[in-house]
């Protein structure tokens, strides 16, 4: 089905030739004109050809563009119960970028660079200038890991620890495997789903090289994301050994429907990847015309239990502040 014969360009030439901007994608897609949201001169428009290639021309109510275009919406900024920092990050910040919230695992925000712009994003608003987690090597969130004996497992996050160059991703990774009390390293990526090249043998074998366990937790929400070169990519991974899982968030008008939301897990799983979690919306200011009431989510999910097996499907989650693990609900 469709591009078989040419290789793709490098993830890197990937990211230079993302559109940047509301009005060129609206063009590119056929779409009446709009002008550019102001939220858009905050967190601007980033989709790279490779995602904006599976996204329909001409049609507004597209699942995929309906996640990467900025609309006038996100300007409401005052919604009741949305905020900057909706899951209390700020406060769980260690060191050096590192959020240390769970027993025996820690987070990493690796950058804040990423290879698309979701609009509904929780760290949309995230400050990453200010952690300051990208100077000095990682070293505040490496010393902080190494005297942290009780975790045994570092989660790779962001922004996406896949725009990292491999260079980069190597010397961390020494870092990490330096620290005896760590077992698993997880990629928390969205890159394998929008840059699916980004997933090259050098990088799986570097992971496969290592004395640590690596996990990765992809991001798609709808079946259509999950492309030919997407999954050629993710069955990459799962032949060198290394588990994937899948997390999407429940997101109005993308996929808050039982049979949108068991075609994406039935292709999940059809194709080795696990569905782990379906996350309430982060109240994020900005998002709100996302967010779908908690009750629909409990009958998407009802309804996701009577058709799929039940390794197919997700744990329906929120992250509150404060608490010890993200909170199921029910
Ligand atoms: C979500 C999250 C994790 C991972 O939680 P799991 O339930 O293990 O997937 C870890 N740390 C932070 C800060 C998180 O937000
Ligand atoms: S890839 Fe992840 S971190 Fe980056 S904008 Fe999308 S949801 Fe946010």
């Amino acid at each position: 089905m469709g591009s078989t014969a040419s290789s793709p360009v490098s993830w890197q030439t990937a990211m230079k030739r993302a559109i940047r901007s509301s009005v060129t994608l609206r063009q590119m897609l056929g779409l009446d004109a709009e002008t550019a949201p102001g939220a858009e001169r905050d967190f601007p428009t980033f989709v790279p050809l490779e995602y904006f290639s599976r996204i329909r021309p001409r049609d507004p109510d597209d699942p995929l563009l309906k996640q990467v275009l900025p609309i006038a919406a996100e300007d409401k900024v005052q919604t009741d119960g949305f905020s900057s920092d909706p899951v209390g990050d700020m406060g769980s910040l260690v060191a050096g970028g590192l959020l240390h919230k769970y027993h025996g695992r820690a987070l990493v925000v690796t950058t804040g660079a990423c290879g698309v712009h979701c609009r509904y994003c929780f760290r949309r608003q995230f400050p990453y200038h200010d952690v300051g987690s990208q100077s000095d090597d990682y070293r505040p969130a490496i010393d902080y890991l190494r005297s942290a004996t009780e975790l045994d497992e570092v989660i790779l996050s962001g922004g996406d620890p896949l725009t990292l160059v491999d260079q980069k991703i190597d010397r961390l990774m020494s870092e990490l495997e330096a620290i005896p009390h760590l077992r698993r390293v997880r990629f928390h990526t969205r890159m394998p789903i929008v840059i699916p090249q980004r997933i090259t043998d050098q990088l799986i074998d570097r992971l496969r090289q290592s004395r640590l366990t690596t996990w990765f937790v992809v991001h798609a929400n709808h079946a259509a994301e999950l492309d030919d070169a997407v999954l050629s990519r993710l069955a990459m991974l799962i032949d060198a050994g290394i588990p994937v899982l899948n997390q999407a968030v429940l997101l109005r008008g993308v996929n808050d429907d039982a049979e949108i939301l068991a075609s994406l897990c039935t292709r999940l799983v059809n194709h080795r990847v696990m569905p782990y979690y379906l996350h309430q919306l982060d109240r994020v200011t900005g998002a709100a015309h996302f967010e779908v009431d908690e009750a629909v989510g409990r009958a998407l999910i009802a309804e996701l239990q009577k058709r799929l097996p039940g390794y197919a499907v997700p744990t329906y989650v929120v992250e509150q502040a404060g608490e010890a693990s993200k909170t199921r609900i029910r």
